[in-house]
């Protein structure tokens, strides 16, 4: 797609430190990494977000992300890793190309992704019944 950063970084249009590719996906190093190695596991056919991906799709892509996230702990000695997905703007998302990230984490590091809400904590019921009963 035009005026796509990461379709220009998939055509070779704007450089990246590509460490994989295949048919389907493309996987760079995070030019603003949270901790050593993070890697962006993106699909070569522009899809904005990870809700609007096709689903054969996002199966190869979780599959490149746990083999790379795999391979790299080793590499770089991690002691774990996170797969990320931000979906959609008020998720994190700044780049509308649906992307992966894969976190290797250091024990130590500090990096707390989730924060308990205590306000919902006492709702968790009532949610429950919400989200179940529009379920389908
Ligand atoms: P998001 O917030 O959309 O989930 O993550 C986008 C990520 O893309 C950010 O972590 C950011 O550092 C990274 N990024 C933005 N521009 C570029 C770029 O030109 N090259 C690479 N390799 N990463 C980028
Ligand atoms: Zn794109």
């Amino acid at each position: 797609m035009k005026n796509c950063i990461f379709c220009k970084i998939i055509n070779g249009e704007i450089p990246s430190y590509k460490i994989y590719d295949d048919e389907f996906t493309f996987a760079i190093l995070d030019i603003n990494p949270t901790s050593r190695g993070h890697v962006l596991v993106l699909p070569k056919k522009h899809f904005d977000m990870t809700e609007n991906t096709d689903n054969e799709i996002l199966e190869k892509m979780i599959v490149v992300s746990k083999n790379l996230g795999k391979k790299i702990r080793k590499i770089l000695k991690s002691d774990g890793f996170n797969i990320n997905i931000n979906n959609d703007k008020y998720a994190g998302q700044e780049i509308m190309h649906t992307h992966f990230h894969i976190v290797q984490r250091f024990d130590g590091d500090g990096l707390k992704l989730w924060k308990a809400n205590e306000n919902e904590k006492s709702k968790v019921g009532e949610t429950y019944n919400e989200i179940i009963k529009n379920l389908k």
